[in-house]
């Protein structure tokens, strides 16, 4: 049941990259649940298809548009594309990206690139693509998935955690730049989240250790103060709180969801 309070974003419009699975496909459904239209977007038709159609079946109006956001054509395809379906885009998520480790020596330049084209550029392209117009109607979010990597280093991922460092870097100084244009620009930096992308980085780990998978998700699951994997739920939920309309004063900030052992 939909109650007037509940529907705390009605009329506004989101785009959510990497919207097929995992931590997007949440925060798609909580946009929807508090009467936003969606596009979803990432590289997998098929997965955005089906996101977009249970949002519909659900009651929401939800489209699904394919981009790779590494790639600037296929961005600025997807900024007219979401004009076309929606009318404006009030709020971008950047959420794609990919996590990869390896060991600094056996890192190749290739995974570098690949990791920083899509987690870092990718995060770039979007909101350039999307800004001006939110600017222009003197409101918007701007909401990048970025990680407590973006904030600490840690063995094995250097890629990963300097394009996740760019994403707070990049988060910071365009929200300076904009912080009179009643648009605010934010990093959400989440600890482990039970997602298909954190089952890849077991089943990587159990490949490279032989550890068999309890022991390691044992070992995710310490790494939190909480000592649990953090859900995609409650990535959607600071999403949500940042959209409303009493977040207008918080930008340029880079929000810990971790179950409290990164503290600052
Ligand atoms: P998943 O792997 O479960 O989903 C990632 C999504 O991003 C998919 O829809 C994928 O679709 C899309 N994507 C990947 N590459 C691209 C690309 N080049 N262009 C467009 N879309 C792309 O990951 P999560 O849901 O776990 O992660 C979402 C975000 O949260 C990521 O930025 C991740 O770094 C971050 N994060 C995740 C954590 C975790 O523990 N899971 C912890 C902290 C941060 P497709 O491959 O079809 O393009």
């Amino acid at each position: 049941m939909t109650t007037a309070a509940a529907q705390r974003l009605d009329g506004r419009s989101a785009v959510i990259t990497g919207g097929g699975r995992g931590i997007g496909v949440a925060v798609a459904e909580a946009l929807v649940a508090e009467g936003a239209k969606v596009v979803v977007s990432a590289r997998s038709v098929d997965e955005i298809e089906s996101v977009a159609e249970r949002l519909r079946a659900a009651g929401g109006e939800a489209f699904a548009v394919p981009c790779d956001v590494s790639d600037p054509e296929q961005v600025r395809a997807l900024a007219a594309a979401a004009i076309e379906r929606l009318g404006v885009v009030d709020i971008l998520v950047n959420n794609a990206g990919i996590a990869r480790s390896a060991p600094l020596k056996s890192l190749t330049l290739e995974e570098w690139n690949l990791i920083m084209a899509i987690n870092a550029t990718g995060t770039f392209l979007c909101t350039q693509a999307f800004l001006g117009p939110m600017v222009e109607r003197r409101w918007g979010r701007v909401i990048n998935v970025a990680s407590i990597a973006g904030k600490i280093g840690a063995a094995y991922i250097s890629a990963y955690s300097a394009s996740k460092h760019a994403v707070i870097g990049f988060t910071r100084s365009v929200a300076a730049e904009v912080a009179t244009s009643g648009v605010t620009v934010n990093a959400i930096c989440p600890g482990y989240v039970d997602t298909p992308m954190t089952e890849g980085s077991v089943a990587n780990i159990v490949e490279k250790t032989g550890h068999d998978v309890e022991l390691v998700m044992k070992n995710l699951r310490a790494m939190s103060p909480q000592r649990r994997l953090m859900e995609p739920e409650e990535v959607a939920y600071l999403v949500l709180s940042l959209c409303d309309e009493r977040a207008k004063g918080v930008t340029g900030q880079s929000l810990v969801l971790d179950g409290g052992g990164v503290q600052s």
